[in-house]
């Protein structure tokens, strides 16, 4: 068999333990993002054979690249890097979904850039949940205070939330950490009316913590592809 099929396998098989081991609703289920930055194409070539459709990039000019070269017209790209202003444009015009949404002025620019033909851009609101100085994401003030006026922009649906907890392998930290997330789409919902219904959270050290604690999303990179050689930007 060879590693890709096995990492496949595997990974799914950590996903169906955590799942049945939270005693969560089937009618949430997970999806798992194949996060294939720094990887080939080929690579995600050989996940799509599999029966992969889900792939997330964090780098623009390396996704773009991707997309063009790739030939399934069926895979859905998630954008899951920083974003900068002036790349708004070609995110709108590529992605389905953006994870990454950390400032009003990004979802008003992706609002106004994706194309009036198109279906509304999926997006998370990313929330810098472990209320660190160096992360981006709203803080629980700045997503109150906009939350009504994004969820009410023509061509976006707003989906959920997404977060990077500061890394720690602790699970009660981690626990902690996914459980605020989920509490605060919850309040949100409640508070303004919304229908939130992502948590775009976990990633390969944490997934199964993730999925106990309410993940709809799990962002996986390495426990797939394997180590990234960073080779771009
Ligand atoms: C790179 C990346 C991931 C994947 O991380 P792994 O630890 O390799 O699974 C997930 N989410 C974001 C936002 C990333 O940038």
């Amino acid at each position: 068999m060879t590693n890709t099929r096995k990492q496949f396998i595997h990974i799914n098989q950590r996903i169906e333990d955590a799942f049945q081991k939270s005693g969560r609703s089937h009618t949430q289920p997970v999806t798992l993002l194949a996060v294939s930055k720094y990887h080939s194409v080929q690579k995600i070539h050989d996940f799509y054979e599999l029966g992969q459709r889900d792939f997330g990039e964090s780098y623009l000019q390396e996704a773009l690249q991707k997309i063009e070269a790739n030939t399934h017209k069926d895979i859905i790209w998630h954008f899951i890097g920083p974003i900068q202003s002036n790349k708004t444009k070609l995110i709108a015009k590529n992605f389905h979904w953006v994870h990454s949404v950390d400032r009003f002025k990004i979802a008003q620019r992706l609002n106004t850039q994706r194309a009036e033909n198109s279906n509304p851009l999926n997006i998370c609101l990313q929330i810098n949940i472990s209320q660190e100085t160096q992360k981006s994401g709203f803080s629980q003030d700045e997503v109150t205070a906009c939350i009504t006026e994004i969820s009410q922009l023509p061509h976006l649906s707003l989906r959920g939330l997404m977060a990077i907890p500061k890394a720690s392998n602790n699970i009660e930290q981690q626990k902690q950490a996914f459980h605020q997330l989920k509490q605060l789409m919850l309040q949100l919902n409640q508070h303004f009316n919304l229908t939130m219904d992502t948590l775009s959270m976990g990633m390969s050290n944490d997934l199964d913590t993730a999925i106990t604690e309410g993940a709809t999303i799990i962002r996986i990179g390495t426990a797939l592809f394997g180590a990234r050689k960073k080779i771009i930007d």
